[in-house]
């Protein structure tokens, strides 16, 4: 048994294992282009995930301004600075997740390129 380089994420796994115990690769022999799906299906999985969290932080912002509301007895009066650092922390947060988002879009985009011109010409997806 030998201890090698997994080709994703090289982090060190047995020769043996069928699939990397730290990134979920599949062992053994790969082509670049099962490597390119490999990395094209993470990738989407991220864009998944990182649009839920998207989600997530608007729905903080709108809890957010909604405790504004109750709190200022329906902007009748001043609110607390409570709801105020809530949402601005939720509107931080949002800018970061669209900048991941953005950046993840991008290397997709590089990768679909990537699978497309390995293509033969005529060849159809
Ligand atoms: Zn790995």
């Amino acid at each position: 048994m030998a201890i090698i380089a997994c080709p994703e994420c090289h982090k060190k796994v047995s020769s043996h294992a069928p699939i990397c115990t730290h990134c979920g690769f599949q062992m053994g022999a790969v082509s670049a282009e099962q490597l390119n799906i490999f990395r094209m299906r993470k990738l989407r999985d991220k864009i998944y995930h990182l649009n839920i969290i998207s989600y997530a932080v608007i729905t903080l912002f709108l809890a957010a301004f909604g405790w504004y509301w109750w709190d200022s007895g329906g902007f009748e009066h001043q609110s607390s600075a409570g709801p105020f650092v809530l949402m601005g922390l939720a509107a931080l947060a949002y800018l970061y997740v669209r900048g991941l988002l953005f950046r993840s879009r991008r290397s997709q985009k590089v990768l679909r390129q990537k699978q497309f011109t390995r293509l033969k010409p005529g060849q159809k997806l």
